[in-house]
């Protein structure tokens, strides 16, 4: 027995169990790790190349006056990133202007310094004021100058500023001294907040900062319903629910904000002007600006409109074409698609467009029925991929 026991205590039989113990412990730190790798999934890895994160601190430590430009018709991932951008270069102690070419919708005027954004149809001076003082002009969710609109885009292409571009869109085409692009991410938000994370911005972020990096990658996916399958999206969104933002109130603030005009216009466009060409499993919807008027809506007002008859069984292809409120006889094409149909080739083809796969935009100068005319050819030409079920 006792030498049983001698023989227990031996430093062989120590060093063992410390042996034991040390393999659970990196055990247990590692194999959700190795749980990870077996999925495949790649958890946050890196996305800038070393040279862009030397560009990218370089640029933004020299820079003192910083202008921020987002697209025309901006959404919730334009004045989301516009948002985030303008509280983190503040905290960094920058002077910060956003500007978007024409006004958003009203339902995003709650976020964060939304309120501050000058818009370029409107606010001349201020426009030109910040736009000369800039030492460095950063380019938000957009992936050509032309979605700009002439007029902002001469003034902004003209100023001297350095440029940096930050944006998730197909073939980016601004001519930039730094390019950060990446279309594989369901928006600029989230190549925004990736960016944050990799040069240690995340550290003190806020919570307006991360609500309103979460608006634009809600609205982008649709509240996590399209283009959001990536599993890094979901770890990216837990680091913005861990400063403690409200997700549900996020969503109430921007899809829960009819006024009673706007949702008697979409009552009367999908009852009375939605048209359904079942066999291409494709709707269409036109609206005109006296329709608009009619029901006392804003410009911007149908943001949104385009997604819903998609939610009708077996539809692959929705395209909504409206009247320019500025430009006469324009006519502005939204279309959105479910899985593999290629909304930017379609929009590309035959509305002078582009965009992403599933939600593209476009625009034809001619009148209203002229236009349905090119819709009825466009989908006519893609009938062989509109027709397949399933
Ligand atoms: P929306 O239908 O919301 O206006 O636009 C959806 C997407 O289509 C935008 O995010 C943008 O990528 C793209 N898009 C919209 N209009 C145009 C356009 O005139 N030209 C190009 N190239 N892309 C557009
Ligand atoms: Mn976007």
């Amino acid at each position: 027995m006792i030498a049983q026991q001698t023989q227990n205590c031996s430093p062989a039989n120590v060093w063992g169990t410390v042996f034991f113990v040390i393999c659970c412990i990196v055990m247990r730190l590692f194999v959700p790790l190795l749980r990870f790798k077996e999925f495949g999934v790649n958890m946050l890895a890196p996305i800038l190349t070393e040279y862009e994160h030397e560009q990218l601190e370089s640029l933004v430590k020299q820079a003192r006056n910083v202008v921020l430009v987002a697209h025309q018709n901006p959404d919730g991932d334009a004045v989301g990133s516009l948002a985030a951008m303008t509280l983190l270069l503040r905290r960094m102690g920058k002077k910060v202007t956003a500007m978007v070419p024409n006004p958003f919708p009203d339902f995003l005027r709650w976020v964060p310094t939304a309120t501050e954004i000058l818009l370029g149809d409107r606010q001349h001076y201020k426009v030109d004021n910040a736009l000369g003082r800039a030492d460095l002009l950063v380019m938000l969710d957009f992936n050509s100058p032309r979605r700009l609109g002439d007029q902002l885009m001469e003034k902004v292409m003209g100023a001297k500023a350095r440029r940096l571009q930050i944006d998730h869109h197909l073939d980016p085409d601004v001519p930039c001294r730094l390019t950060i692009s990446h279309p594989e991410m369901c928006s600029t938000c989230e190549v925004l907040l990736r960016v944050m994370l990799e040069m240690g911005w995340t550290e003190g972020l806020t919570q307006e900062e991360a609500t309103a990096l979460y608006t634009g990658m809600m609205t982008d996916t649709g509240n996590f319903s399209y283009a959001s399958s990536r599993p890094e999206i979901f770890e990216a969104l837990s680091i913005l629910l861990a400063t403690g933002i409200d997700k549900d109130r996020i969503y109430r603030n921007v899809f829960y904000t009819h006024t009673e005009g706007r949702f008697r216009l979409l009552g009367y466009l999908l009852y009375e002007k939605m048209e359904v060409l079942e066999e291409l499993h494709t709707t269409i919807i036109t609206m005109t600006n006296e329709e608009r008027l009619r029901f006392k809506t804003k410009n911007g007002a149908t943001e949104g409109f385009v997604n819903l008859p998609l939610e009708m069984e077996g539809m692959k292809l929705s395209i909504f074409l409206r009247e320019d409120t500025e430009k006469k006889g324009l006519i502005r094409v939204s279309t959105r698609s479910v899985d593999d149909f290629p909304c930017n080739e379609l929009c590309a083809e035959f509305f002078n467009g582009g965009g992403h796969k599933n939600a593209s935009g476009g625009s034809l100068m001619m009148t209203m029925e002229e236009a349905l005319e090119v819709v009825h050819r466009a989908v006519e030409a893609y009938g062989d991929r509109l027709k397949t079920n399933g």
